[in-house]
């Protein structure tokens, strides 16, 4: 029998995300349950001051709504050059949330006499799983790189167009979904939390 998991996230890219990661390390081990099967719970509010206490507090919040083992992450872009801001405000940075095009040129602003050497970042992500009986891992990856001086490339979300990955000559835009998944902070804390998934989720039945 398949194991129930709640993704406890409503950014369709990440969604994409998660489930190609998850089935690449798992194949049919696990079912994936998107919030678009709960659509009267509301959003978790993002109150914690670190990517893992925001993690734990969305798949928590989320496995106790609905009796579910929950899954969630908490990322962002931390720039070396604004002491590691946006964050956990990255998806808000611009001062309206999730709009991608006004947060990536904020970043180029605020990077713009910064030269190649001065522009080092990193993604971060935390995944954080939570049992309906409380117990909760963490895992987290992160994903070197430098912001760009303009925007390349399509596919992706987020920072995506203006973050060059260490030893790349292009974004992370400009990456196939799997050649992204291979390096990224949340292929990372995925691969890394899977294991402990499924012992966890075995240890139901
Ligand atoms: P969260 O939904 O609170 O984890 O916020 C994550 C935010 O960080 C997103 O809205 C993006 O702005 C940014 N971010 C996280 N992961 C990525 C990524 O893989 N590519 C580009 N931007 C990302």
């Amino acid at each position: 029998m398949k194991h129930k998991l709640l993704l406890a996230t409503r950014n369709k890219g990440k969604v994409i995300e998660f489930q190609r990661i998850l089935e690449a390390i798992a194949p049919g081990e696990i079912e994936l349950i998107s919030l678009d099967s709960f659509p009267d719970l509301g959003d978790v509010e993002e109150t914690g001051s670190t990517f893992e206490e925001n993690a734990l507090l969305k798949a928590r919040q989320m496995s106790k709504a609905t009796g579910l083992p929950a899954i969630a992450d908490d990322s962002g872009l931390c720039i070396d050059a604004l002491d590691g801001a946006p964050g956990i405000f990255s998806a808000r940075w611009s001062g309206e949330h999730g709009n991608d095009h006004a947060n990536n040129e904020k970043v180029l602003e605020q990077l713009k006499d910064h030269h190649a050497d001065q522009r080092g970042a990193h993604f971060t992500c935390v995944a954080a799983l939570a049992l309906p009986d409380g117990r909760t891992h963490t895992e987290e990856g992160l994903f070197d790189g430098q912001i760009l001086n303009s925007p390349m490339g399509e596919n992706g979300f987020g920072y995506d167009p203006i973050f060059k990955p260490a030893g790349f000559e292009i974004s992370s835009a400009q990456m196939s979904p799997e050649e992204k998944d291979s390096l990224s902070h949340r292929g990372k804390a995925l691969r890394a939390i899977a294991p402990h998934a499924i012992e966890l989720l075995n240890s139901l039945r």
